[in-house]
């Protein structure tokens, strides 16, 4: 079985890489792509390029067996809509089962996603938990995908709505932004190596007035 984490990761936290270790090891996964968006159809320009929340992914990642850093998204370019990115990534995978975790912040608003409903023929679903967010009523359409149990996951190649809970890790990218932006300090919400290379990109600081 193969994890999908998309995202903007801007930047990586231990938010998103816990979660990423925490699936891979309950389910049983070969492995977590983890891909950041080109361009999130549904909310601003990210502060950091693409190129630089590749990086910081990386760097995350450097020690990690099993979490891969994908950058489909960003070769694909434009707006990135995960319909694309679960056929992209069936190609590469026809015989696996594909996961999709999405928070439950984002599950909220699952059902503006491009042919969200097509989604489920080209993966399953896991909903993984979030501090603050509960999850929504169920349409009929998703009540029909639930599984009780992980089992299912493993025994089709898609198809499945899945609630996974993780450990809560009440962390978030605005947040981090912020910090920086208001010259706190981020340590222990992220990688040191991450907080190193926002620090020598000068990424989320206040505006340098001496225009350096
Ligand atoms: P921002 O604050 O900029 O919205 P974010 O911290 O939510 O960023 P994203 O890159 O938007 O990070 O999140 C990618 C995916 O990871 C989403 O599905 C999101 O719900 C999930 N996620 C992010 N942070 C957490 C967390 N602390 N716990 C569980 N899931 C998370």
């Amino acid at each position: 079985m193969i994890g999908i984490l998309g995202g903007t990761f801007d930047p990586i936290h231990y938010g998103h890489l816990r979660a990423a270790v925490e699936v891979k090891e309950r389910l049983g996964l070969a492995q977590v792509c983890m891909i950041p968006c080109a361009q999130p159809p549904h909310r601003d320009v990210p502060a950091a390029s693409a190129q630089q929340r590749l990086a910081m992914l990386q760097l995350a990642l450097a020690s990690h067996a099993g979490l891969v850093a994908d950058d489909r998204e960003i070769k694909r370019g434009g707006v990135s809509y995960m319909i694309d990115t679960l056929a992209s990534l069936r190609q590469d995978y026809p015989q696996q089962p594909l996961l999709l975790f999405i928070g439950a912040d984002a599950f909220g608003h699952l059902t503006a996603w491009k042919r969200w409903q097509d989604l489920f023929a080209l993966a399953h679903v896991v909903v993984i938990t979030r501090p603050g967010y509960s999850n929504p009523p169920l349409c009929s359409f998703l009540s029909a995908k639930l599984a009780q149990s992980s089992q299912p996951l493993s025994e089709n190649l898609a198809g499945q709505l899945y609630f996974q809970a993780i450990t809560p890790l009440d962390i978030a990218a605005t947040a981090i932004r912020q910090m920086i932006a208001g010259q706190h300090n981020p340590a222990f919400l992220l990688p040191d190596t991450v907080i190193a290379y926002i620090n020598q990109q000068k990424l989320y600081h206040p505006i340098d007035q001496t225009g350096n």
